[in-house]
């Protein structure tokens, strides 16, 4: 298995124009209740910024996801940092992540050069991490995890919370994909520590194209998440006097009694960045909210379609369902030519002959210790064989998601079934 067998899918690629079933970086379906909540806003004459309704949206989001605090931010990526951020991460410890994700899950940890980051082998299956790998992994210096529910299926957080907890790490969910998926009864974003969600359009809802949210428990986290958000240095604050008594030495007026405050430095090298959520994004984000069950819904019966016209096709391409207790909102639809049919239907030729016919097939995600960022901190080709043997020869996702029409998934369905037919090798 090498580098050359890359499927170079651009080779092929036509305009998108051309497509009957275009792959859009376009989630979620926006209606006329999306529509009227940003006007409404826009002609409240109301402050945009720092008002009433990013509060709403962040108390909706909170008893949807079912932890204590829910705190939006402008992406995706800056809750991810901030996230990392409340780590206290020091030189020598280590953390554990997935290399089956989006960059983005693991990119704030470029800026901790004296961390060590470990890259976890995921299951063949759900393309999450492994927790028999995390378990081989782990040690001492482990001070978190970091995992993604990979195409919003999630993760095995049951076994994998186990593991961390026995070694004191802290556990982050990259929860961009699973927003209205549910484990055992639990929301994602609400089975570990940490949970961070992305509202960038091609997510399961949308605030205005852009947009995050944090959830977590932890009262003081809250606090200081505040003041990060918001311009404020990562303190805890404090009454002026505490820091320059009751003299007033060498200062030129007197200090205000109440309102004036000073700070203890928690951690000195992050200050404070403006990364909040502005209104009509959270008033679009609370209508979206609102569609979340109906949004899933429809990816769900489109995943059911992909199945049923797959199960044609018995031992060649596999796409595994739901196991018992999980509920996954099918943020990608995610199937695999493996290893041992591949004598049998190929891979490369299956995505040609889709394309071809008008389906246009998103790749996602090529594996993150590859990358030249996490090469060039010493990451290597063997280092996760599973990753890697479904990233070059068995995985490929179809289209999935809500804005296709009914005609669309039809054809879709059709599509597939022709292009494994003449993808077969007999
Ligand atoms: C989209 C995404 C992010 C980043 O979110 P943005 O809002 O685009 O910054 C992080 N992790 C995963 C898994 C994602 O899919």
């Amino acid at each position: 298995m090498t580098i050359g067998d890359i499927p170079k899918l651009g080779a092929f690629r036509k305009p998108d124009k051309e497509y009957v079933v275009p792959y859009l970086p376009i989630g979620s379906v926006v209606r006329e209740r999306e529509i009227q909540a940003v006007t409404q806003v826009l002609g409240s004459g109301e402050t945009l910024s720092g008002g009433s309704r990013r509060e709403q949206f962040e108390r909706r989001f909170q008893s949807y996801v079912g932890t204590p605090y829910a705190m939006s931010t402008t992406s995706g990526t800056v809750a991810l940092e901030l996230a990392i951020h409340l780590l206290g991460l020091r030189p020598g410890d280590e953390v554990i992540v997935t290399p089956q994700t989006y960059q983005a899950s693991i990119q704030p940890l470029l800026q901790y050069p004296d961390v060590t980051v470990k890259f976890c082998d995921i299951r063949s299956d759900t393309l999450n991490m492994d927790p028999r790998c995390l378990e081989r992994l782990i040690g001492p210096k482990t001070r978190a995890v970091i995992l993604v529910h990979y195409g919003g299926h999630p993760a095995d957080m049951h076994e994998i919370m186990d593991i961390a907890r026995a070694h004191d790490a802290l556990v982050i969910e990259d929860s961009a994909h699973a927003l209205g998926s549910l484990y055992h009864g639990v929301r994602p974003g609400a089975l570990a520590d940490i949970g961070c969600f992305s509202f960038h359009s091609s997510k399961n809802i949308t605030t205005l194209g852009e947009g995050g949210m944090l959830t977590f428990s932890d009262g003081e986290w809250a606090e200081r998440v505040d003041r990060l958000r918001g311009n404020e240095v990562d303190g805890r604050f404090l009454p002026q006097r505490h820091h320059f008594g009751d003299s007033k030495e060498n200062l030129p007026g007197a200090l205000y009694p109440g309102n004036a405050y000073t700070h203890d430095l928690v951690a000195l090298h992050r200050h404070g960045t403006n990364a909040t959520l502005g209104e009509a994004a959270a008033a679009m984000g609370t209508a979206q909210l609102d569609a979340l069950p109906s949004l899933v819904e429809r990816r769900r019966l489109i995943a059911a379609r992909l199945r049923e016209t797959l199960g044609k096709f018995e031992g060649l391409v596999d796409a595994p369902g739901d196991p018992e207790g999980i509920t996954q909102a099918q943020h990608l639809f995610t199937c695999f030519v493996r290893e041992e049919a591949a004598g049998r239907l190929n891979r490369h030729r299956l995505l040609h002959e889709l394309d071809q016919r008008g389906v246009q097939i998103p790749l996602r995600y090529f594996p993150l210790h590859l990358l030249p960022e996490w090469r060039a901190r010493g990451h290597r080709y063997g280092e996760c064989p599973t990753a890697e043997r479904v990233w070059f020869h068995e995985q490929f996702n179809l289209p999935c998601h809500p804005g296709l029409t009914d005609r669309q998934v039809d054809l879709l369905c059709d599509i597939l079934e022709a292009s494994v037919q003449a993808a077969r090798c007999l």
